[in-house]
């Protein structure tokens, strides 16, 4: 049998087990999307089979001539969907596997083993690649970090005299749940005060800097790079891009990424990636994420209504942090309870957290998913007041029931491939 159904029907019965979860469950996870079925298309193709190392034009293979044309459209279009109005000048690469490589590669290409860096921690938003213990980027340079102050806001006054008291060689912008906008031009002033470069890591925010309705920081950053497969909707990889970089920061981009920390590029997914940034250059695209940060701003509104804070105190983008510290009840068992009731959402740390990382009081909310099934702020209403319900009685189980029924029904009304 040619299917997996047919050969292997316990891997057949786990892909069809979890295409039921995205149906039936809502998922507010804010790194996560539904990529469309043409991504699903391309990433599925034969491009699979192809051994492409280099880059468009200069491969190592022969027989690259289509894979270069895949390749050479993910560039072209990328550069486009950043550009903020004009191509001139932008570099980009779209082979990174993944968000971390995309880092990885930034890191290798421009510092030394133990230079410092200047980067936002894990506890207070930022990403493990932004300098945490546990990651490389921690282990291999000296790792300064700044967090956010008692209001949840980055302090870019505390950011300028970390700066300039640790002379960091880089000074790492982006996070992974700060629900605000970044000044990013006063990012690279304090970069500049000390002569670091500045790299922005837009992971999170891509999509809704492509679609205008986040600050760009490509005119500010020295580097950028991103994920493909969050708000931006793409397939799960990376992609570095710079606007009117040197060329001698090119060529460190280039080289690093090939031959220094990868080798065969996925041609599949560059191909995937090249129909998502189509995709992304529709305007369909805009409206999609307007309604994105329109959702957020629905659920934010309605969470703090029912007694809960969010960090910073609301939302400019497509996350919040729930603060749950004195409320008795953990990001862990929050989580479980909502899981319970078909509702998926990540616990995380939120600022000055009492609890291990593994425990946590908040809980991470995000509506690239749900606005891609076609929510509207209605429908993010409702769904924050159930969440409410169970976070005010998270052992209550026919609280539960009573919310894992209506998130079914309004799952229903949504169907994510139909
Ligand atoms: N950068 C940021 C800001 C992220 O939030 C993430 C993922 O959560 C990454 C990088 C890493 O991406 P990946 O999971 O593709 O390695």
């Amino acid at each position: 049998d040619a299917r997996i159904e047919g050969f292997d029907p316990e891997l057949a019965q786990a892909i069809s087990d979890e295409r039921r979860r995205q149906e039936d469950h809502v998922e507010l996870i804010a790194s996560e999307n539904y990529a469309s079925p043409r991504v699903l298309e391309a990433q599925g193709s034969v491009l699979t089979n192809k051994y492409a190392e280099g880059y468009p034009g200069k491969r190592y293979y022969g027989g690259c001539e289509y894979v270069d044309v895949a390749e050479q459209l993910a560039i072209d279009r990328v550069k486009e969907l950043f550009g903020a109005g004009s191509t001139e000048g932008m570099y980009a690469n779209v082979q990174p596997h993944s968000g971390s490589q995309a880092n990885q590669a930034v890191y290798l290409a421009l510092l030394q083993p133990g230079d410092t860096i200047l980067g936002m921690s894990l506890a207070h938003g930022g990403h493990l690649t932004h300098g945490a213990k546990v990651n490389i980027s921690g282990k291999l340079f000296n790792a300064v970090q700044y967090g956010v102050n008692d209001q949840g806001l980055i302090d870019y006054d505390e950011v300028e005299r970390l700066a300039v008291e640790h002379k960091p060689k880089m000074v790492v912008a982006g996070f992974s749940a700060y629900s605000q906008k970044i000044d990013w031009a006063r990012f690279r002033a304090i970069a500049d005060k000390v002569d670091a470069l500045l790299f922005v890591d837009m992971a999170h925010v891509a999509g809704l800097v492509a679609a205008g309705v986040y600050p760009n920081p490509l005119p500010h950053a020295h580097v950028v790079t991103s994920t493909t497969h969050k708000t931006l909707r793409g397939p799960r990889g990376g992609i570095i891009v710079a606007k009117d970089p040197s060329e001698d920061l090119v060529k460190k981009l280039q080289s690093i990424v090939f031959p220094g920390i990868q080798g065969g590029p996925l041609m599949h997914v560059i191909a995937a990636k090249a129909v998502a940034f189509k995709e992304a250059l529709e305007p369909e695209f805009k409206a999609y994420q307007q309604q994105v940060v329109k959702n957020a701003q629905a659920m934010a509104n309605t969470i703090i209504d029912r007694g809960y804070k969010i960090v910073s105190g609301g939302t400019e983008n497509h996350l919040m942090l729930v603060d749950m510290i004195g409320k008795g009840i953990t990001g862990k068992a929050a989580e479980a309870a909502l899981g319970r009731a078909h509702i998926t959402v990540n616990k995380n740390a939120v600022p000055n957290d009492p609890q291990k990382p593994f425990v946590t009081s908040g809980l991470r909310l995000g509506t690239p998913a749900v606005t891609t099934r076609g929510y509207v702020e209605a429908d993010c209403v409702d769904l924050a007041n159930w969440i409410c319900d169970v976070l005010d009685a998270p052992e209550d189980e026919a609280v539960i029931a009573r919310v894992r029924d209506a998130v079914t029904a309004q799952c229903a009304k949504y169907p994510v491939y139909g």
